[in-house]
């Protein structure tokens, strides 16, 4: 028997209805939600994403405005400009683009962007309200993790949850989620040792580490969530035909195309997990959902609209 697929795509289509009534009631009471993305230079896959990112708010009916100072910016210009959209009325989120140039402190830049606006929920004030368990903006990538495991049911309360990765903007948020949902939570990381007997206890597996097919399909305990974050584009064709041995389909698309991307959990999981997000359409199609339904909450805690729930 094969998981049960927690289909990221079909879960945005759910979510962007539901924002679409919202922004709709919204702009009735002369409220219009609106984000500004600003995208350094002229890296093609950031200006991808921002494209998508763009697309995504006209497709709501959200404002969108887009910034796009060159690649030879200094820390301060790059500070003044948000400084700008941080008084701008009309702007309820600001989005930077991540990576900025090297000559910019990206820190101090991220820094300067308002708590109020931060929909990507990295500023140390949203960590903190995280932290703290209070109403606040959450990174969009865990938010999104947590949105597929509740849309789909999956008992947390309790589960033994492990994650793998303790970065800013995926594991450690996502940890706190688990956690402040009631789960019994692990985060491992490059040290941790005997990463296979950890994982294989636990119900629900988070991996955001970046290393492809990593974990392994007998680490994975029968029946368990495994909610797979990883990003990793396999050229190698041995490699390839390592991860993907039992999926002809998507081998001979690699052979056609010479590249694929893969998580960072074995494909093979399908046959031992009880659920698993897929690479592609997982977990990607959540965050850029996520970021949508931060600028809205941004756009009501603004205004005092939100009737917030702690990690809501
Ligand atoms: P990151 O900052 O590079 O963090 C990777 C984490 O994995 C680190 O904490 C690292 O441990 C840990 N790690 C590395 N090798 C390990 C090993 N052998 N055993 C155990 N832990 C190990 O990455 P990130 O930004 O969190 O992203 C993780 C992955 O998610 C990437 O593939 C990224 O592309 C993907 N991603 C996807 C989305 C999406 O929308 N789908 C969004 C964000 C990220 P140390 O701390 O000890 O170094």
């Amino acid at each position: 028997m094969t998981a049960q697929i927690l289909d990221g795509t079909k879960i945005r289509g759910q979510i962007f209805g539901e924002l679409k009534e919202e922004i709709a009631g919204l702009t009735a009471q002369g409220i219009r939600p609106g984000l500004a993305a600003v995208l350094v230079g002229e890296n093609p896959a950031s200006r991808l994403y921002v494209k998508n990112k763009i697309a995504a708010c006209e497709e709501l009916g959200l404002a969108s405005w887009l910034h796009t100072p060159p690649a030879s910016s200094s820390t301060e210009y790059m500070a003044q400009l948000v400084d700008d959209l941080n008084r701008d009325e009309n702007v309820d989120g600001i989005l930077m683009q991540l990576p900025l140039p090297r000559q910019v402190d990206s820190k101090r830049v991220l820094e300067s962007v308002s708590p109020a606006k931060d929909v990507d929920g990295f500023h140390p004030v949203n960590m903190g309200m995280l932290v703290s368990n209070r109403p606040g903006l959450v990174a969009c990538t865990p938010a999104g993790c947590m949105e597929m495991l509740r849309r789909y049911k999956i008992p947390i309360e309790g589960a033994n949850a492990v994650v793998l990765g303790r970065s800013d903007i995926v594991g450690k948020p996502m940890a706190l989620l688990l956690m402040h949902a009631n789960a019994t939570v692990t985060i491992c990381h490059s040290k941790t040792r005997d990463l296979p007997a950890i994982v294989r206890g636990a119900d629900i597996v988070v991996a955001a580490m970046g290393k492809a097919g990593f974990v392994q399909a007998d680490w994975i305990k029968p029946g368990a969530a495994v909610i797979d974050v990883g990003t990793n584009q396999v050229t190698d064709p041995s490699e390839a035909e390592n991860l993907l041995k039992n999926f002809p389909p998507r081998l001979d698309k690699f052979r056609a195309k010479g590249s694929v991307l893969v998580g960072d959990v074995h494909p093979d999981a399908l046959f031992t997990a009880g659920t698993v997000s897929p690479v592609p359409g997982g977990v990607g199609p959540m965050t850029i959902t996520m970021l949508m339904s931060n600028t809205v909450k941004a756009a009501k805690l603004r205004r005092g609209k939100a009737s917030l729930v702690a990690g809501d």
